[in-house]
């Protein structure tokens, strides 16, 4: 059963606001596509490996995607974690077209394609270094102590790993397509439950309770400059900005599309790129509009929390953004 969900990364979301407010010809753009299209191919390969989790039986395992925790005051990140009454297993996923060598004498991993050839972290050293730091913080928290294993695998099926790899790592490295039938085989080895039903309902509830994620200030990591974000409500059928409110509707001037909410997208934004709480004068400011009573109005309908009275109320969100 899958306890965590797999989130979209809180960058994807930033780029995507930036993208939107940034004018055409900034000159961040180029960098923000390609990481956008890097994190894509990431979000892809980890929903391909949730695919085929999918078919494990839902009462064994519990699965969590993407869990941050934090041990020796480091936070590390699981890409999957599955913990069962006999057996706790971390999987590493990796999204790479092209050919895969393991070379298990210097624990390296040599990508490459017809252009290029690159030396890359060892992925099986990375989800080692995690399942020591997941030892520790069970040990810390002081839970029953449940084998660990480990995988990598590939999200992308058009990855080639080089069979003549190190022996080594033949053991750990597979295609997302091959997992239910290698989980099946390392159960074989643990066939014996170790904790009870409860132990592990309550190992899940504390992982989840100890699940700290990424929090990123976003002019720091992207470094834009506030002013030169576009401002105003964005049409969502021409994508052009500057749509009016009338009669709690808001039209496009330019193509003549209405729409009773455009105002959620822009508010979200300016949690996203600017920070974590509005007040009516910054809503205004920032949606183009002049009235008190109508940035009242719509703030007050998103459900936000708050403090203070009326035209001085302070409204916060709950994005995983700084500042
Ligand atoms: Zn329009």
């Amino acid at each position: 059963m899958f306890i965590l969900p797999r989130e979209k990364p809180i960058q994807m979301s930033i780029i995507e606001a930036l993208t939107r407010r940034l004018p055409k010809n900034h000159p961040l753009h180029p960098s923000l596509q390609k990481e956008y299209n890097q994190r894509k191919k990431g979000l892809v390969g980890e929903e391909n490996v949730d695919y085929y989790l999918s078919y494990l039986p839902e009462s064994q395992f519990h699965i969590f995607r993407g869990i941050r925790l934090i041990v020796d005051h480091k936070p590390f990140q699981i890409d999957t974690l599955l913990i069962s009454r006999n057996l706790i297993l971390l999987i590493e996923v990796k999204n790479r077209k092209g050919s895969l060598y393991f070379d298990d004498v210097y624990n390296q991993l040599i990508w490459s394609d017809e252009e290029k050839r690159e030396v890359l972290e060892d992925p099986l050293q990375q989800v080692k270094r995690q399942s020591r730091q997941l030892i520790k913080w069970l040990q810390e928290k002081r839970q029953p102590n449940i084998p660990i294993e480990y995988l990598v695998v590939m999200g992308d099926s058009g990855t080639f790993i080089d069979p003549k790899s190190g022996p080594l790592y033949q053991k750990y490295i597979l295609h997302a397509y091959s997992l239910e039938e290698k989980i099946d085989e390392i159960m074989q080895h643990y066939k014996k439950p170790l904790i009870s039903n409860d132990a592990l309902h309550r190992l899940s509830t504390k992982l989840l309770k100890h699940h700290n994620p990424l929090i990123i200030d976003p002019q720091k990591t992207y470094k834009y400059d506030p002013k030169d974000l576009i401002k105003g409500i964005q049409c969502e059928k021409c994508k052009r900005f500057g749509m009016g409110r009338t009669n709690r509707k808001w039209t496009c001037p330019f193509c003549g599309a209405t729409s009773f909410d455009a105002h959620k997208a822009a508010i979200q934004d300016y949690f996203l790129l600017i920070k974590r709480e509005i007040s009516n004068k910054e809503c205004r400011d920032f949606l183009k509009i002049s009235s008190i009573k109508t940035a009242y109005t719509i703030l007050n309908s998103m459900k936000l929390s708050y403090k203070g009275k009326y035209k001085n109320r302070i409204y916060f969100n709950q994005l995983r953004t700084g500042k």
